[in-house]
């Protein structure tokens, strides 16, 4: 089969032929129709630090998909072939105190597919059935692609409650986009979005932000003060990594705010610890989806009308993946879908 590896321990992907994957009688053979491009992929394709340690070569990319099952092995009795499925691209352990709590997003030995296993850039992916969701209900296959992000956003907005609350999102990426379109739709009074992409500012907007605010010309005050608020945000969604947008969403919250990481800084940095202690805000880190009943309030709040197309900007062949992967690279686009069936 075709797959999209990282053939080489240096910059660069490599389309070739492989063998297909094997399964176990507990798995799930999946041939894939759509895989999204998240910045993972872009980190491998790069090579950068994080890569180099994270990745050993060769190793098939990707963790967004959405595909049709193939096959089953033969302990797996309540998925079928023809079923049309995503997959949670986290594989835990099972046997630590979080996993057998439950809490299995809170595994500490969790192995990401298309990083420390082979992934779905391929034509066919393989997955232990515990990890296949299956869509019952019908779905675009450009949304069902990117479930994975999706339920970063999702795990991230509903993080606190938030109906009639004032959230501010720091990042305007898809995963901040869709977040926005996450907490309009479960009922937040105002959403505020900042970035310095006008263009995914305005992809932004499209979604359901009620602000989008280019934080390279004006500030988050003044946002405040357009939407007349008077005491700050009461629900902040990191989604950037970058040191100075924790520093201005701490300087912005309410007392008692609470504040939902999702963003992966790159080093450590400084932020005004004195604030958080006064302005009594909590802080909760987000790795992610919780399994399954993120999966669930997805599927739902997209049977709900909620609406992802707008963060989907482009489309490409599988065999087109450095033109997918240079325009993902860009701080102008939304979410880039690769379509293996052409
Ligand atoms: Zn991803
Ligand atoms: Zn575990």
């Amino acid at each position: 089969m075709k797959a999209l590896v990282k053939q080489h321990a240096e910059p660069g992907l490599w389309l070739m032929d492989v063998p297909e994957p094997e399964t176990g009688p507990g798995d799930v053979l999946i041939k894939v129709l759509r895989t999204g491009i998240c910045g993972t992929d872009l980190h491998i394709r790069s090579w950068d630090g994080w890569a180099q340690q994270a990745v050993t070569t060769p190793r098939i990319l990707g963790h967004e998909f959405v595909g049709e099952v193939a096959a089953v092995g033969a302990d797996v009795t309540d998925i079928a072939v023809g079923d049309v499925v995503s997959g949670e691209g986290h594989l835990v352990c099972g046997k630590c105190r979080n996993c057998l709590a439950g809490r299995r997003h809170l595994c500490r030995s969790t192995i990401g597919l298309g990083v420390g296993r082979d992934g779905a850039f391929a034509e066919y992916v393989a997955l232990p059935a515990s990890n296949v969701w299956v869509h019952r209900t019908a779905v675009d296959l450009h949304v069902a692609a990117i479930f994975d992000p999706f339920g970063n956003a999702v795990h991230t907005a509903l993080s606190f409650p938030l109906v009639g609350e004032d959230v501010l999102i720091t990042g305007a990426g898809p995963i901040g986009i869709m977040a926005a379109a996450v907490a309009k739709h479960a009922g937040a009074r105002n959403v505020v979005i900042t970035d310095v992409s006008e263009s995914r500012l305005e992809l932004a907007r499209k979604a359901g932000a009620t602000l989008a605010v280019n934080v390279s010309r004006t500030d988050i005050a003044a946002a405040q003060r357009q939407l007349g608020l008077k005491e700050g945000f009461d629900i902040g969604l990191e989604m950037s990594g970058r040191p100075e947008a924790m520093r201005d969403m701490v300087d912005n919250m309410t007392h008692g705010g609470r504040i939902a990481m999702l963003g992966l800084p790159a080093q450590e940095f400084a932020v005004d610890w004195s604030k958080i202690v006064t302005s009594m805000i909590t802080i909760k880190g987000i790795y992610g989806r919780e399994m399954f009943e993120t999966w669930y309030a997805m599927t739902v709040l997209l049977e709900g009308g909620l609406d992802l197309t707008p963060v989907i900007t482009g489309s490409y062949g599988y065999q087109d993946f450095d033109a997918a992967f240079d325009e993902a690279a860009t701080a102008r686009s939304g979410k880039i879908i690769l379509d293996w069936t052409v």
